[in-house]
């Protein structure tokens, strides 16, 4: 979302300067100023730097390490310095129980730029709106997307009003996000949608994107080649929701031309694809067209919890998927398949029987760790259930915490865990 930001700010003639706090790139970060070193792994993924910090006086009693990720304090600080006072700030924000480093960017930016506005979006800034106006130290507070709501008030800091300005809901019309900014990257993220007409109770997709809307497929290809031809990108990770959805006038004639291109890229899927959606041309084209990290949204073997919660997946989709990946070509391991776990009251028993499943399925099991959502259909009987004040303060939605696990303790997380990493072949 920034980075779009930063793009349109651009294309109106803005001078634009971007700190990423999670850069591995950053040139005090490649010399390992604390200890731990940014390691880097194939298809421009890996660690963040990753130092410990003493744990937030709600969080004492946990038995885990408490760390910041990214960039230190001090080289936020000296990256601030080295830019020319600007007009305002943005700082964006992802999952709600990671403000504290939001807070802390906030705190720093108006330390080396006192009087500077400081507008705060994102996720966070979104669903705990509330929370971020009294306590983040922003000077304003911007829910929902920002390019909506963010030019009012940029005009009234700056005295410029943009001329171009696109519709939130149109990406099309968008300018690419400006992952060509100093510093940049060795994959772009691609969206291709927004929104996901699922309502699944755990999700808060449809507060973030009410609508379900798609870009045009030759839109997207010209983003593609733009990012091939010019900048030599060869990973690209989607991050929609709903990938898949309406497939045969969206993603297919995309991979289509991909593969008729010959194009020598990499395409990558944290973001849950749905199993239902794949049958065997589908499956064809994502082998094909180089999808190298593949996750599907499983969550559960337990049917019943997907009428109630999901109403996604019936008995034997995962099966049917796995085969047609399979006669694609592609390899067990390469099938990721996200389980679910901590759902409010949710026992182990259903975690581990979930794992054993997917491996049975010929996938490759990976815990999704269920973080309570404000403004989830789920979110009261998260609250009713949670260990913690869940709703008093955003630290506790943590999913490390398994706040809402119905017959928690952690050694019984740990199990799981090893449960885990043995059905994937790793050591325990
Ligand atoms: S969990 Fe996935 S499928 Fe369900 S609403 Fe969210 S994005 Fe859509």
């Amino acid at each position: 979302g920034l980075l779009y930001l930063a793009a349109i700010l651009r294309r109106n003639g803005f001078a634009v300067d971007f700190v990423d706090c999670l850069a591995t790139r950053h040139p005090e970060t490649s010399g390992g100023l604390n200890g731990e070193r940014s390691k880097r792994r194939k298809f421009g993924t890996g660690n963040f730097l990753r130092t410990p910090i003493p744990k937030p006086a709600g969080l004492k009693d946990v038995p885990k390490t408490y760390s910041r990720y990214g960039i230190t304090p001090e080289e936020f600080k000296a990256g601030l310095k080295a830019i020319e006072r600007p007009a305002a700030v943005l700082v964006t924000s992802l999952m709600t129980y990671w403000y504290p480093g939001v807070f802390e960017a906030i705190r720093l930016a108006k330390e080396i730029f006192p009087g500077v506005p400081v507008i705060l979006g994102g996720i966070y800034a979104t669903l705990c709106t509330d929370h971020a106006q009294e306590h983040s130290g922003a000077d304003f507070v911007l829910s929902g997307p920002g390019e909506e709501t963010v030019w009012p008030l940029l005009k009234d800091i700056t005295g410029c009003a943009p001329a171009f300005i696109p519709k939130a809901q149109t990406l099309d019309d968008h300018p690419y996000p400006a992952f060509n900014l100093p510093g940049g990257s060795d994959y772009v993220c691609l969206i291709t949608s927004r929104g996901c007409p699922f309502r699944c109770a755990y999700c808060a997709s449809h507060k973030l994107a009410p609508l379900f809307t798609q870009r045009a497929p030759e839109a997207v290809l010209r983003e593609i080649y733009y990012w091939y031809h010019k900048y030599h990108i060869q990973d690209f990770t989607f991050y929609d929701d709903a990938l898949l959805i309406k497939k045969k006038v969206h993603i297919w004639p995309i991979l289509e031309e991909v593969i008729r291109e010959k194009l020598p890229v990499r395409f990558h899927t944290p973001n849950a694809l749905h199993i239902r959606e794949i049958d065997d041309y589908t499956a064809y084209l994502l082998f094909r067209a180089g999808f190298k990290t593949i996750r599907f949204g499983f969550e559960t073997a337990n049917m019943a919890r997907h009428r109630d919660m999901d109403g996604k997946i019936c008995e034997g989709d995962l099966m049917q998927a796995i085969k047609y990946l399979r006669q694609a070509g592609f390899e067990a391991k390469e099938i990721g398949v996200y389980i679910l776990s901590g759902l409010p009251g949710q026992e182990w028993r259903e975690v581990a029987y979930s794992i054993d499943y997917v491996k049975a399925a010929g996938g490759m099991p990976y815990l999704a760790e269920y973080s309570p959502i404000p403004g989830s259909p789920l979110w009261p009987k998260a609250v009713e259930t949670a260990r913690f004040p869940i709703a008093a303060d955003p630290i506790y939605q943590n999913n490390s915490l398994f706040p809402c696990a119905g017959d928690f303790s952690w050694e019984t997380v740990q199990r799981i865990k090893m449960q885990v990493r043995a059905a994937r072949g790793l050591s325990c």
